[in-house]
């Protein structure tokens, strides 16, 4: 009898342990998610670019990823993340691999400068990885050769619950410190590049002039009659000899301007008319291409420094 009562007190004890640790286990688990350690962290590698403990959920950076012959800017600032264009396609995940080195898990705005497809080709592969809250596009007529892709953006982003905002000129919107403001764009316009949604980025106590593809005539437009005044500019349409006019440049007075191209690229972007008017404007100009993955880091005195990852 007395052997019997110790066998059960012993699967008691067994049973009570098993519960322990097994909750335990749930605890630490759930704790993981809650801080993000299993789902992403700032790489190592990055963390020595950048200086150890420079990067972390309330770092501020400008990055110019390099996805080839395309855009993708991600803005991060404080906790809030806010990526513009999503280059030409993004099947070996380029743009989530990033966002994982750099401990991003969600985006709270993302735009759509128009509808051509090294700009928003990336796009629906990223939304099956990354919870995208707001997309800022305009969402009339693609050109013929792109609405079937278009469309497709849309049903995938509507189906994701993606919040579709439709471009007025003068919206701002807040990204953590940053604040991103749309300041032009024309829907009536024959080309698709001269409808890209046009913003200004203040950031770090900065301006930074983002134009998409727009070309000449939009240039002149917004130089005449925009206060378009910046510190860094996001070259036009990845260097294209129909964009960064004198007109713009004088306007724009930018120190610095990143082109983003594609190595060797068959539209042999950057042009040399456009690389011979950023150097009479004495602009520092730092290209995807040559350069890789280009970080613009602010500091807490109103300056910017450029690292090239
Ligand atoms: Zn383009």
């Amino acid at each position: 009898m007395a052997t019997k009562k110790k066998k059960i007190d012993l699967l008691k004890q067994l049973a009570l342990k098993f519960c322990v640790w097994f909750c335990v286990l749930l605890v630490a688990l759930e704790g993981c998610f809650a801080l993000g350690i299993i789902s992403s962290s700032p790489s190592k590698a990055l963390m020595s670019l950048f200086g150890a403990n420079a990067i972390n959920e309330n770092s501020e950076f400008l990055l110019f990823l390099d996805v080839g012959q395309g855009d993708c800017t991600i803005i991060k600032s404080k906790n809030a993340t806010a990526i513009i264009d999503f280059g030409l396609t993004d099947e070996d995940d380029t743009i989530y691999r990033k966002m994982l080195e750099l401990g991003i898990d969600r985006v709270d705005l993302a735009v759509i400068t128009h509808h051509h497809n090294d700009h928003f080709g990336g796009f629906n592969n990223l939304i099956q990885n990354i919870k995208i809250d707001n997309l800022l596009i305009n969402k009339s007529s693609a050109p013929d050769s792109q609405q079937q892709e278009l469309n497709r953006l849309l049903q995938v982003a509507n189906q994701s619950k993606v919040n579709i905002i439709e471009p007025k000129i003068g919206t701002c919107f807040n990204i953590g410190d940053a604040k991103l403001k749309v300041l032009y764009t024309d829907l009536s316009a024959n080309k698709e590049n001269n409808r890209s949604i046009i913003t200004m980025l203040y950031m770090g106590g900065k301006k930074i002039l983002l134009t998409g593809d727009a070309e000449s005539t939009v240039e002149k437009h917004i130089s005449q009659t925009i206060d378009i005044d910046c510190d860094i500019l996001k070259v036009g349409h990845h260097g294209s000899y129909t964009s960064t006019t004198e007109r713009l440049l004088n306007a724009a007075t930018p120190t610095v301007a990143i082109v983003s191209v594609g190595y060797d690229n068959i539209y042999k972007h950057p042009s040399d008319w456009a690389l011979l008017r950023l150097k009479y404007a004495g602009v520092n100009l730092y290209r995807t291409d040559l350069d890789g993955d280009i970080y613009i880091k602010f500091s807490s005195n109103n300056t910017f420094s450029v690292i090239r990852g």
